[in-house]
């Protein structure tokens, strides 16, 4: 099949708009749309120090290429990379020089942080310490800790993270599934409201892309990233949501990018309804953080954790 736009071999198929794409223009076209989604939502200003999570998967480094891509040139802009080390081996490790790498070819500055240093403690020895313990929500509480911590470091005023179409539905689903409508007011391409200064606003520039072109474009530009997933990860309500999701866009091509639509629709909504007011903002007793308790949940972790 060739490019529904030129003579060159197709790469993708989008059922979705009926066209086919060879490599230029498909590349072309995810690009775009991220620019659009970045235009739309105001998610980069002049001024901006932009610390992107990257792990050395695909999602965040494909994020990385474009916002350099777009930015990089600009005298107004900053861009950092934020990578985070659990202490999950041989996975993280690896991922980590993938990461290096990366920054490494397009001049980007990276900041690693290990919960070794931080917490003294890696997941692996969650794992043999304290298995009750053993929660993807931990570490993600972890996970966020060192991400915001460094990105402050740099003066950081947002944090690009490469959430994709399907991460986003999922979550909706997710939160819908678990009756959770204020964990749903949190989507979007943007943070919403920031209680405090300290917390760093979160932007989704890959929102509108969906995961499968994410994967193709790494693949046809010829991004090394790393594929393999976490060893310890669990979440088999999202697994089960992503598989219905993927059947029911082969079924019924555009079902995703009509979710999403919906999300947006019914975002602003569920807001009005939902969001809260921001509780009161104080320092956590234990390390400073900003915190709506005495002492913050990672603290409180990290305690537990430690505790033995
Ligand atoms: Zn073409
Ligand atoms: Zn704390």
């Amino acid at each position: 099949m060739d490019c529904s736009q030129c003579d060159e071999p197709a790469v993708i198929y989008r059922e979705y708009e009926g066209r086919a794409l060879c490599k230029e223009h498909f590349s072309r076209s995810v690009e775009k749309q991220v620019k659009q989604t970045i235009r739309k939502h105001n998610l980069v200003e002049d001024g901006d120090i932009i610390a992107v999570g990257l792990s050395g998967g695909k999602d965040s480094g494909v994020l990385l290429q474009i916002l350099h891509d777009i930015f990089g040139e600009r005298p107004d802009i900053e861009i950092h990379a934020i990578t985070v080390h659990e202490g999950i081996e041989p996975y993280r490790t690896e991922s980590v020089e993938t990461a290096k790498e990366m920054c490494d070819r397009l001049g980007v500055p990276i900041h690693i942080g290990k919960y070794e240093d931080e917490y003294g403690i890696t997941m692996d020895e969650v794992m043999v310490k304290k298995p009750e313990m053993h929660s993807c929500s931990y570490c993600g509480v972890f996970r966020r800790d060192v991400i915001n911590r460094k990105a402050r470091e740099v003066d950081a005023n947002k944090l690009a993270i490469g959430h994709n179409m399907d991460d986003e539905i999922q979550s909706a689903l997710m939160n819908f599934l678990k009756g959770d409508m204020s964990r749903m007011a949190r989507l979007g391409a943007k943070t919403h409201k920031v209680p405090s200064e300290q917390f760093m606003r979160r932007i989704k520039p890959l929102r509108e892309v969906m995961e499968q072109e994410i994967a193709l474009y790494a693949q046809v530009n010829d991004l090394e990233v790393h594929i393999e997933t976490c060893p310890h990860a669990q979440g088999a309500l999202r697994a089960d949501i992503r598989n219905f999701l993927n059947q029911m866009e082969e079924q019924r091509p555009s079902i995703k990018h009509s979710a999403l639509s919906s999300i947006d629709k019914l975002l602003p909504v569920i807001r009005d309804e939902f969001y809260g007011e921001a509780s009161e903002v104080t320092p956590c007793e234990e390390c400073g953080e900003p915190c709506s308790q005495d002492v913050c949940r990672k603290c409180q972790l990290v305690r537990a954790v430690k505790d033995k």
